[in-house]
């Protein structure tokens, strides 16, 4: 929703400023679809803004569902006729869910084995078609499953949220203020590929909330091969990035590390994380998440499920935190890494 040109408009029809208020409200707490559902305003002045607003910036198609894990995807028609994905995924808590979502359309990055940066970028997300993937899974909870919460929000949906700063860091405020979202910091989390410069920033303006590093190689060669940011922000001044984050928040921090067949899951793979992780000060504070690769266009191959459970124990050898992921969205193209948004 376009809250400034609704303010202006409440402003141009002489209303008062609490009208503005009431509005909000209904709409980022109360999670109406339908400016005609806000009972608190007069039914002429519900249907004056009915016919000037939309409450959401893109039109949604139909929702598919995964029945194996519950989770669901929906495809967004922006404006100017591109289109995004986001993910709904059953949360660690009954009746809580975590939304996916994406700050761009495609990604610039070019990582080679992910679905979304095999489309390419098209464009940066605004602020307003951030935030409005989470209204619209709020929406869609109040809707279907009315006892269920919106508790947790990932930017680990389409795009590179820190090659979208500005618009992403607008977006995280409103999900953070309390009179619009009010979601707690410790319940969002940031998801980069290594943009050094950014994770600094982050650090300064949001310290409370969860920060991600796709690691997924452990060594320079490997990684500048597959992910094109390495050229720019090597594994070196990753972990001086890294550092400075933890010593500014004293916050746990989270590597994704996707196990590629024979490729990065190797016992000298186990080896090499450690060798990167000895360049970071505040080691117990590191968490590494281990995702088998969810396969899309590509020729990668995803490790076997007993090559990630020796991957996971000879990290905790070298006493390496690690979990390994289950991934929700396999069956209906949501998993990570396999967002392209194909009409
Ligand atoms: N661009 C950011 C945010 C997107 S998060 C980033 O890359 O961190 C998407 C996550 O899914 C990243 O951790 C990425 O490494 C991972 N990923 C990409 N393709 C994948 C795939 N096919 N299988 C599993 N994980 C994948
Ligand atoms: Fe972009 Fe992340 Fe995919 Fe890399 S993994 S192409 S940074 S979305």
């Amino acid at each position: 929703m376009d809250i400034k040109k609704l303010s202006q408009y409440l402003e141009d029809n002489k209303l008062p400023k609490f009208r503005l208020k009431q509005i909000l409200k209904a709409v980022y707490q109360d999670s109406v679809s339908s400016f005609l559902e806000i009972s608190t305003l007069a039914k002429d002045l519900r249907e004056k803004i009915d016919k000037e607003f939309n409450i959401l910036s893109f039109k949604p198609n139909e929702i598919q569902s995964d029945k194996k894990d519950g989770s669901q995807k929906v495809l967004l028609e922006l404006k100017d006729g591109h289109a995004i994905e986001t993910v709904l995924m059953p949360g660690s808590i009954d009746k809580h869910w975590t939304a996916c979502i994406s700050s761009q359309v495609g990604c610039p990055m070019g990582c080679s084995f992910c679905a979304t940066g095999k489309i390419g970028f098209k464009r940066n997300l605004n602020y307003e078609e951030i935030i409005d993937q989470v209204l619209f899974w709020k929406q869609y909870l109040k809707k279907n499953k009315a006892e269920d919460t919106l508790s947790n929000i990932v930017f680990m949906g389409m795009g590179e949220p820190f090659m979208n700063w500005d618009e992403v860091s607008l977006a995280i405020k409103k999900l953070l203020d309390e009179s619009l979202f009010n979601f707690s910091a410790r319940h969002i989390s940031v998801s980069t590929s290594g943009v050094a410069d950014k994770i600094k920033k982050f650090a300064r303006e949001f310290p409370q909330l969860n920060l991600a590093v796709s690691l997924v190689f452990p060594n320079d060669e490997e990684r500048s091969k597959n992910m094109p940011v390495n050229k720019k922000y090597d594994l070196r001044e990753l972990a001086q990035a890294i550092n400075y984050y933890l010593q500014t928040t004293n916050r746990k921090i989270f590597f994704e590390y996707i196990l590629f067949d024979g490729l990065n899951d190797r016992e000298e793979d186990v080896t090499q994380i450690a060798r990167f992780i000895a360049n970071i000060e505040k080691k117990h504070l590191i968490h590494i998440n281990l995702i088998r690769y969810n396969s899309t266009d590509t020729s990668f191959r995803p490790s076997s499920r007993e090559r990630a459970e020796d991957f996971h124990k000879n990290l905790a050898k070298l006493k390496i935190a690690s979990t390994i992921r289950k991934s929700v969205g396999g069956d209906i193209n949501a998993a990570c890494g396999q967002l392209a948004a194909k009409k």
